[in-house]
């Protein structure tokens, strides 16, 4: 069956302020054949690496990240907003396209020298993905790949991810 992912992602101009045109994954998350489509395409890229663990960044991102790991039967690690997680942490700030934030993943959650790709739902300047990456390498893993649905083009946030592999299912 062949899906264009993008007729389930709407452009809403000006949400959520101003000039910023947002990616609206709702259309796809109510399409169960869109959906299943677009996670079997994740899959498949991360089933292309060596990867051991995957790392979900909240919120949206968690949507894609947690049925890629049940189908490949990886770890799934989250990389949550400041104040949601307990225990000993560690912690990245970093700018987005809108605002700023802060990330916080476990410490001593993966393994040393684990293998992981770390999704998202949108790329858009690559803040939010390389603070997961750096959260990544402070406990001891190593980022093989960053898996998008969509990458905003013209912000150009691979380039701040790197040599590391960055794929997105759909660019704008
Ligand atoms: P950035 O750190 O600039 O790459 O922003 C990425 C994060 O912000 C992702 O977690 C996205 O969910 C969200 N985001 C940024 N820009 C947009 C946009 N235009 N539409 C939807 N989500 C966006």
């Amino acid at each position: 069956m062949t899906i264009d992912i993008k007729k389930y992602i709407s452009d809403v101009p000006d949400f959520p302020k101003p000039g910023i045109i947002f990616r609206d994954i709702s259309p796809l998350l109510t399409n169960p054949d869109a959906f299943r489509h677009t996670i079997s395409l994740m899959a498949s890229e991360v089933s292309k690496l060596s990867v051991s663990a995957i790392v979900a960044i909240e919120s949206r991102g968690f949507l894609f990240a947690a049925p890629v790991a049940h189908e490949l039967k990886l770890p799934l690690v989250l990389a949550r907003k400041a104040g949601k997680l307990p225990g000993d942490l560690v912690s990245v700030s970093y700018g987005l396209e809108y605002g700023a934030d802060t990330l916080e993943m476990k410490s001593g959650i993966l393994n040393a020298g684990a293998q992981v790709a770390v999704i998202d739902d949108v790329l858009a300047t690559g803040g939010t993905a390389l603070a997961a990456g750096d959260l990544v390498h402070k406990v001891g893993g190593r980022v093989v790949s960053y898996l998008f649905l969509a990458e905003l083009t013209a912000l150009n946030g691979r380039a701040k991810l790197g040599s590391t592999v960055v794929r997105a299912l759909v660019q704008y």
